[in-house]
């Protein structure tokens, strides 16, 4: 796999201003594509928020951002959990006082069979990759629409689009993630936010690892570009939504190597 386009916080990476005065809030970034995008997000310019479930990651990626000089700041909580939620955005306007672009990245898999799915895992999956983007964005699209500004972009899947087996949960999932991107589009055109989503195919992260090697190398010699996508590739597709002359909403762009399904 050619890793020329890795592009780490661990190298020092030059700021360009793009989205200068801007602030990212990207959920489940203490790792992963999330991480990724923070990093891309900061490289542009952006003051980053760091959110993930887990307080010491979030602290430690926020602490790795800063030494690198950028504008960075920890803003930890659960997803799927209301109270928290308005924790972490008092966090962030207490510190910015405002919020340009929100990421809804935080995302989890329980796959099975449909008929061996339990309820459990039916929930669980809809309640982190669907309901998390209605609870974070509620509060988030209040304060777009006073700036008159804004930038959603929601991390869907290739499940979402085309369904996968196995993937009955996440895949309802991303795809009801999918028709709520296109509708927060439309009723917030005219406040001048857009609200789009990146479908990524199949990803070299934690999540896509604990298949482990013999799923991955099948799965990998379906992708018509012939290798794992990396976080980064995701993170050039955000970028591309977050910008600020953006004149695209309501979107869908699939970032797989051109595996459909
Ligand atoms: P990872 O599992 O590597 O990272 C996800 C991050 O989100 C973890 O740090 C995790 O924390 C955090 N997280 C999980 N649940 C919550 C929660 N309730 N609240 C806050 N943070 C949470 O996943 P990826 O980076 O691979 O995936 C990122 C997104 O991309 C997800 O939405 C995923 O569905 C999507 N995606 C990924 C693909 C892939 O191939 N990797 C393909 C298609 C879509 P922790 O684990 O510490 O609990």
């Amino acid at each position: 796999m050619s890793t020329s386009s890795v592009l780490s916080t661990e190298k020092t990476m030059e700021k360009s201003d793009l989205l200068k005065d801007m602030v990212a809030v990207v959920t489940g970034s203490g790792r992963g594509i999330g991480k990724a995008i923070a990093t891309v997000l900061a490289q542009a310019g952006a003051k980053i928020v760091i959110n993930d479930i887990n307080v010491d990651l979030s602290k430690a990626t926020a602490e790795e951002f800063k030494s690198q000089g950028f504008d960075a700041i920890d803003a930890p909580c659960n997803v799927t959990v209301s109270e928290q939620i308005e924790k972490m955005v008092e966090t962030v306007m207490n510190k910015y006082g405002r919020i340009d672009i929100l990421v809804n990245n935080a995302g989890i898999t329980r796959d099975d069979l449909f008929m061996r799915m339990s309820e459990e895992h039916w929930q669980a999956v809809i309640d982190t990759n669907l309901t998390s983007a209605f609870k974070v964005t509620q509060p988030v699209l209040k304060i777009m629409s006073k700036q008159r500004r804004g930038r959603i972009i929601n991390i869907a899947s290739t499940s979402g689009v085309h369904g996968n087996p196995g993937q009955v949960n996440y895949a309802a999932a991303k795809a009801g993630l999918i028709g709520f991107t296109k509708t927060v589009a439309l009723e917030y055109a005219t406040r001048n936010i857009t609200s789009n989503a990146v479908a990524p195919g199949f990803i070299d992260t934690d999540m896509t690892k604990a298949l482990g090697e013999d799923k991955i190398k099948k799965v990998v010699e379906r992708i018509p570009l012939g290798r794992m996508g990396l976080p980064e590739d995701i993170a050039q597709a955000v970028l591309f939504f977050a910008g600020p002359g953006s004149y695209v909403t309501g979107q869908v762009i699939e970032v797989s190597g051109g595996l459909y399904t």
